[in-house]
C-alpha cells in the first residue's frame, strides 16, 4: 500500500466509526425507550471517544507529513488533484480533531444526549427553565471549543464555519440585510392580499394512504430505497451516508402535506448524499461541502420544485385518487393555493417560503448576543418573544412555540440556523441557472420525470464532494456570487403570481 492508500484506509475507518455514532443518534429519536436515555448517553460517549481516537491517530499525522513533504518543490506535483483535496481536507480535519483532549469530547457528546432528553421535556411541559443549565451549558462547551482550536476571540464565526467552512457571521450579516431589505415589502403586500389559502381543506388523511403517496413521489424523484429507508419521529430529519440513509418524518391525519413536505425536503437531503461518489466515502470527495449546500439540495427541490405547477399536474391525478372523498370538494386551484399557502405562524417548520426566512434572521440575530455575552440565557425567551414580534408581527404565548420549538441547540448545534436561510439563496440561484441551461424542465416534471434536474444536480454539486467551497461552489455553477436577488425575485414571481394579481 501507498501511503495514500494508507491514509485514505484510515480516514474510511474513522468515518465508519461515525456512522455507527450515527445510527446510534437516529435510533434515539426512531426507536428508544423512554427510560433508555441514560444508557445512550453512555453509547455515545464510548462511540465519540472512539471515533476521536481513530480521528486523532497519530499514524495519520505521520502519513498527512510524509506526504505533504513529497508535494513540496515537486513539478509536476505528485499529487493528482483529487488527491490534493483530499489531503487538504484530512489536514484540516485532523488539526481540528487533535486540538481536543478526547474527555472533551466525550463530555460535549454525553451532555448532547442528556440536553436533548432535557429539551424534549421541557418542551413538553413547556417549561424552560428547566432546560435553561442545559444549554448554558451547551454555550460554554462551544465557547470553549472554539479557544482549543484557536477562534477563542471568534466564537460564533468558528460555530458558522463548522457547518459553513469559509464563511463568517459578518458575510451572512449582509447576505441577511440585503434580503431582509427586499423581503419585508412583499411579505407585507401578501398579507395585505384578499386572496387567501384555505388552510382547513384537509381532514381525515389515512395515515398508511399517506405514507404510499410519499413513497410513490420520493421515488420517482430518484430516491433510492435499496440505499435507505424513511421512518417517523417527533422532528423530521436526514442522517446516514450515501450507502445508507436514514430519513423520518411524521404525520397528522389533518395536514398531509406537512408530512408530504417535510419528506421532499429531507429528500432532497438524502439524494445529495447518494448522489456523492460512494467510493470516495470517508475522504472529502464523499463528502457535502456544508449544511448551506445541502440546505440548497433539500430546499430545491422541496420548493422551487415540489410547489410548482409542473409536479402537481402530475401528481394531483395520483393523490386524488388515494383520497378522493377527502378532495371531493377541493378544486385543482384550491390544492395549489394550499400548497402555496403564505400566512404568519410562530412555528418555523411550519412557514412558508416567504416568511420562513424571517426565521433564520430572528435566530442569527439571537445566537450571535447569546455568543457575544449580550443575552444572557435566562433572558432567552424575552428576548425571542420581543424580536419575534418585531419581526414576524406575532407573540409566541408560550415558550413551546417560542424560544423551545427547535431542535438544534438542544445538541449544540450554534451557527446551523444561517445555513438553511442561505440554502434559500442558493437553491434558488441553482434554479435559475438549471432553468438556462436546461429549457423545458417543468414539463418534465409534468411528465413526472425529474432525471434532467437530478443529473445535472449530481454533475454540479453531488460529484464534485467537498472540491469547492460553499461560495466557491455557488461562483463556479451559477457564475455569479451568492447573492438573496435570484431568492427575492423566485418568491415575487411565484407568490407575487398567486397574492398580488
Ligand atoms: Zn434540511
Amino acid at each position: 500500500m501507498t501511503a495514500y492508500d494508507q491514509l485514505v484506509a484510515k480516514l474510511k475507518r474513522a468515518h465508519t466509526l461515525g456512522t455507527v455514532a450515527d445510527l446510534l443518534g437516529w435510533d434515539e429519536q426512531v426507536h428508544l425507550p423512554p427510560d433508555s436515555a441514560d444508557v445512550r448517553a453512555g453509547q455515545h460517549a464510548v462511540m465519540a471517544e472512539t471515533q476521536h481516537a481513530a480521528a486523532t491517530d497519530p499514524e495519520i499525522g505521520q502519513l498527512l507529513a510524509k506526504l505533504e513533504s513529497e508535494n513540496v518543490g515537486t513539478v509536476p506535483s505528485p499529487r493528482s488533484s483529487d488527491q490534493t483535496v483530499v489531503l487538504r481536507h484530512a489536514r484540516r480535519d485532523y488539526d481540528r480533531s487533535t486540538k481536543l483532549p478526547a474527555d472533551f469530547v466525550s463530555e460535549k457528546a454525553a451532555h448532547s444526549s442528556r440536553a436533548y432528553h432535557a429539551w424534549a421535556d421541557a418542551k413538553a411541559r413547556n417549561d424552560f427553565a428547566t432546560y435553561a443549565p442545559f444549554l448554558e451549558q451547551h454555550l460554554a462547551l462551544a465557547r470553549r471549543e472554539a479557544e482549543l482550536l484557536g477562534w477563542g476571540d471568534r466564537p460564533y464565526d468558528y460555530a458558522i464555519d463548522k457547518h459553513d467552512p469559509g464563511l463568517t457571521a459578518t458575510q451572512i450579516t449582509a447576505l441577511f440585510s440585503e434580503l431582509k431589505r427586499g423581503l419585508v415589502p412583499l411579505v407585507t403586500a401578501i398579507r395585505a392580499s384578499r386572496v387567501s389559502a384555505d388552510a382547513n381543506l384537509f381532514h381525515g388523511f389515512p395515515v398508511e394512504a399517506q405514507r404510499t403517496f410519499l413513497r410513490e413521489v420520493t421515488e420517482r424523484l430518484g430516491f433510492n430505497y435499496r440505499r435507505g429507508r424513511i421512518d417517523v419521529s417527533l422532528h423530521p430529519f436526514c442522517s446516514g451516508t450515501g450507502a445508507d440513509i436514514r430519513m423520518t418524518t411524521r404525520f397528522d391525519a389533518d395536514n398531509p402535506l406537512d408530512s408530504l413536505f417535510s419528506s421532499i425536503h429531507e429528500t432532497g437531503h438524502g439524494l445529495y448524499e447518494q448522489g456523492l461518489p460512494l467510493a470516495q466515502l470517508g475522504t472529502a470527495l464523499g463528502q457535502a461541502v456544508g449544511m448551506a449546500v445541502h440546505e440548497s439540495q433539500s430546499r430545491l427541490w422541496e420548493n422551487q420544485v415540489a410547489r410548482g405547477r409542473g409536479f402537481w399536474k402530475f401528481f394531483e391525478p395520483k393523490f386524488r385518487a388515494l383520497f378522493p372523498a377527502q378532495l371531493a370538494t377541493v378544486s385543482s386551484d384550491a390544492l395549489y393555493l394550499a400548497v402555496n399557502t403564505v400566512g404568519p405562524t410562530l412555528i418555523r417548520v411550519d412557514a412558508d417560503e416567504v416568511h420562513y426566512n424571517l426565521h433564520i434572521l430572528l435566530r442569527f440575530e439571537l445566537e450571535q448576543r447569546l455568543f457575544s455575552g449580550a443575552l444572557a440565557v435566562r433572558d432567552l425567551p424575552a428576548a425571542w418573544n420581543a424580536l419575534c414580534t418585531e419581526l414576524l408581527g406575532q407573540t409566541p404565548t408560550n415558550d413551546r412555540e417560542g424560544v423551545l420549538q427547535d431542535v438544534h441547540w438542544s445538541s449544540g448545534g450554534f451557527g446551523y440556523f444561517p445555513s438553511y436561510c442561505l440554502g434559500n439563496m442558493m437553491a434558488a440561484q441553482l434554479w435559475a441557472t438549471v432553468r438556462r441551461a436546461l429549457p423545458g424542465l417543468e414539463d418534465d416534471f409534468a411528465r413526472g420525470d425529474f432525471s434532467r434536474l437530478l443529473g445535472w444536480l449530481r454533475e454540479n454539486i453531488h460529484a464534485q464532494g467537498r472540491r469547492h467551497d460553499t461560495l466557491a461552489l455557488v461562483r463556479r455553477v451559477t457564475g455569479e456570487e451568492l447573492s438573496p436577488g435570484h431568492l427575492l425575485a423566485y418568491l415575487r414571481e411565484r407568490y407575487g403570481g398567486l397574492y398580488l394579481k
